[in-house]
């Protein structure tokens, strides 16, 4: 469904991305691996239409050309972003942040529906429609900035590091709220800090190093790759 080949990607004279090829199935949950400054959030904003990629890219969603194509065309097509911070509106309401999310037009149709959907994968955000998103925890937020993305009814929704600064159990909440979103049919292309959990829950993934994907394998595969141990999960392998 996502088809990415040939992504080159320059801050200036900085190379972020060299020739990237990633792509991802429909209903396929795929999570990007990689250090700090690896390039991972550069592809989601570059897939998203928040960065104009190089020219020569090849950027595929459900076969149309979306390369370099504005983001608001991107989400249109099918493609919502989480990024990382969440970017959600703390004085504002959880309904209201949520209605903010279906201005698409593909979404405006489904408005109801897709709250329903928000409100039945996250019950926490029934409870507390009312409330504002300033007051609430970071995992509450995290849900929030999902539940938004969800509003624009997306095919592909991509999350940028969900996690980070969440304590553990909330991370552990917010991967089941995943596992659910994923089973509702989306495709999921994640970044992600926690690797055990991020591999948990998906079909495959692909490493990252130095603006280069270097490694792809399924998600079972790589929870038993040496490199993949020493390097993310503190292995001595
Ligand atoms: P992190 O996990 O730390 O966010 P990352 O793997 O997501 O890292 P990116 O944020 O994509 O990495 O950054 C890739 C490289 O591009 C880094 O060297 C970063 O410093 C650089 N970079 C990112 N954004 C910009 C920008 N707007 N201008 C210049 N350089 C940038």
């Amino acid at each position: 469904m996502l088809e990415i080949r040939n992504l080159r990607l320059h801050y200036g004279q900085h190379l972020a991305l060299d020739r990237v090829g990633v792509t991802v199935g429909r209903g396929e949950t795929v999570v990007i691996l990689g250090a700090n400054g690896a390039g991972k959030s550069s592809l989601l904003k570059a897939a998203a239409g928040l960065v104009a990629p190089d020219p020569g890219a090849d950027i595929r969603f459900a076969g149309a050309d979306v390369a370099g194509r504005p983001a608001h065309l991107i989400l249109e097509a099918g493609i919502a972003l989480v990024p990382e911070g969440r970017g959600v509106f703390g004085d504002l309401t959880v309904e209201e942040n949520l209605a903010l999310g279906a201005y698409a037009r593909r979404a405006r149709a489904h408005g109801g529906a897709s709250r329903d959907l928000v409100y039945a994968l996250f019950p926490k955000l029934a409870d507390r429609r009312k409330q504002f998103v300033n007051t609430m925890s970071g995992g509450e937020q995290q849900m929030v900035a999902i539940g938004r993305a969800l509003m624009s009814k997306p095919e592909l929704l991509m999350l940028d590091e969900p996690s980070l600064g969440l304590a553990p159990v909330v991370v552990g909440e917010l991967f089941a709220a995943l596992g659910r979103v994923r089973e509702s049919g989306l495709a999921l292309l994640v970044v992600e800090q926690n690797v055990k959990m991020s591999l948990s829950v998906a079909d495959r993934g692909y490493l990252m190093e130095a603006g280069r994907i270097v490694g792809e394998n399924t998600a079972t595969a790589l929870m038993d790759d040496d490199a993949v141990k020493r390097a993310f999960l503190g292995a001595t392998v």
